[in-house]
């Protein structure tokens, strides 16, 4: 018997809007000319769609899906569906009390996405001094009880030896888990994003 194709994860690119600047991001940053999101009862009936077709888990990510105001009735649609919920962020427009809100409403995983494992590296790549507000957001998610995953994005800029990169996250005060990726679309066409 042969069993019928059924997918498994829905990637949910919420937007395109994002306060940082990846040296490596694919997405537009003419905002004004992408404007046009998805609005909230779209995106339920897309979640509702996906769950039908037997998807399980949801990644909730952009651009920055923070910057969505819909985001909570977003995660409450797709704990009412038992999907279990990743929320990839970029971690800089969080608070505290939101993701607190998230936890309440079901939220199952967060994904923080750092682009080095020394500061002033993954400032720069990054665009923003961001990297020690997303280590404050990492514990957050951690005192919150969330897993928590880490996604860097490996190229030449941070691969070499005095990168801690090249070997994944070591430090003690480092969140335990770790995935390393590559540009989404560097496979096709040269760029990518990681939020
Ligand atoms: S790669 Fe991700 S975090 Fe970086 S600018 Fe693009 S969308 Fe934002």
């Amino acid at each position: 018997m042969i069993e019928a194709y059924r997918p498994y994860t829905l990637v949910a690119e919420l937007t395109y809007r994002c306060p940082l600047r990846c040296v490596y991001c694919s997405n537009p940053l003419d905002y004004g000319r992408h404007d046009r999101e998805l609005d909230t009862a779209t995106w339920q009936r897309v979640f509702r769609e996906a769950e039908d077709l037997g998807v399980v888990q949801l990644n909730l990510t952009g651009g920055e899906p923070l910057v969505r105001d819909d985001l909570e009735a977003l995660v409450e649609e797709a704990r009412r569906l038992d999907l279990y919920t990743n929320l990839i962020t970029s971690g800089i427009p969080l608070r505290r009390e939101r993701l607190a809100r998230f936890r309440a409403l079901g939220l199952d995983n967060v994904q923080i996405s750092i682009q080095d494992t020394a500061a002033p590296r993954s400032d720069r790549i990054a665009g923003l001094r961001s990297f020690d507000r997303k280590l404050e957001i990492a514990s957050w998610v951690k005192e919150l009880g969330f897993p928590l995953t880490l996604n860097t994005v490996l190229h030449r800029e941070n691969l070499d030896p005095a990168s801690g990169c090249a070997a994944g996250w070591r430090s003690s005060s480092s969140p335990p888990t770790t995935t390393r990726s590559f540009p989404k679309r560097a496979w096709m066409a040269g760029g990518g994003d990681s939020s």
